[in-house]
């Protein structure tokens, strides 16, 4: 339901939550955040309100400057902590908005590739066809893209990798995504509302859009994989 990311120069988690603060509005009944602590892609998730994540953090930290989050609200498998996202395979982590309509054929193929599900959810048919292709050989991005194109449906995505601090994939195709540019820092949200406290300056991807982020610079491509320019706009927003 909602989605976040960042390419920070701080600790990540406490950014993470305060931004799906920002997106409780729209309501959710799980909630997660993954970093990545010294090179490895770590989660926390749990059900309920963001408190509850807020208060698992504080018992069970976890550091890193990169990482993205998410507030559910479940379309495919029950409200629980397992199938609360970030979702991860292998070496993919992802949060995602939205429907996978396809997900069902998909899943057919990552399990005939001899890999097996722990969720109920349309999502983590992502994370799992970006590991089968980064298995295949596929570079992190190249992998993501790949994925991309064959998913059907109306959704967005934030994707990060273990062992790529500087790295983040957005996509957007029926649901909306804003990147924010910081001082040597990236940001992403489904609602530019959620980056307040970070940064005014947005550039909002565009239908069919992917964008591949650093900490300081941002490559969007449109559906056609041509490189696409789009505005940077510094907007007014409430805090
Ligand atoms: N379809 C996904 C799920 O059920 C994402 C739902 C959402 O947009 O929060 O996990």
């Amino acid at each position: 339901c909602g989605i976040v990311g960042v390419l920070s120069n701080h600790q990540a988690a406490p950014q993470l939550v305060e931004a799906l603060r920002r997106l409780e509005y729209r309501g959710y009944d799980s909630a997660g955040i993954a970093t990545i602590n010294e090179g490895k892609l770590e989660r926390r998730r749990a059900v309920g309100k963001l408190v509850n994540l807020s208060d698992l953090l504080v018992h069970e930290p976890l550091p890193g400057k990169s990482g993205i989050g998410h507030t559910r609200w479940a379309t495919h498998g029950a409200p629980s902590v397992e199938n609360a996202h970030p979702h991860k395979a292998g070496s993919v982590a992802v949060v995602h908005n939205g429907i996978i309509e396809n997900f069902r054929e998909l899943r057919e193929e990552v399990a005939a590739a001899g890999m097996s599900f722990v969720t109920e959810t349309d999502t983590e048919t992502v994370a799992l066809l970006t590991q089968m292709y980064m298995q295949e050989g596929a570079a992190p991005v190249e992998a993501a893209r790949k994925t991309l194109d064959r998913l059907d449906g109306a959704f967005a995505l934030a994707f990060l990798f273990d062992g790529e601090e500087d790295l983040m994939v957005a996509a957007r195709k029926g649901s909306p995504l804003a990147i924010g540019h910081g001082d040597g820092e990236m940001f992403v949200g489904s609602d530019a509302i959620a980056l307040a406290p970070m940064t005014d300056e947005i550039t909002y991807l565009e239908e069919g859009d992917c964008a591949v982020l650093t900490r300081t610079s941002l490559e969007i491509r449109d559906e056609n994989g041509e490189l696409a320019n789009r505005e940077k706009r510094k907007i007014e927003l409430s805090n």
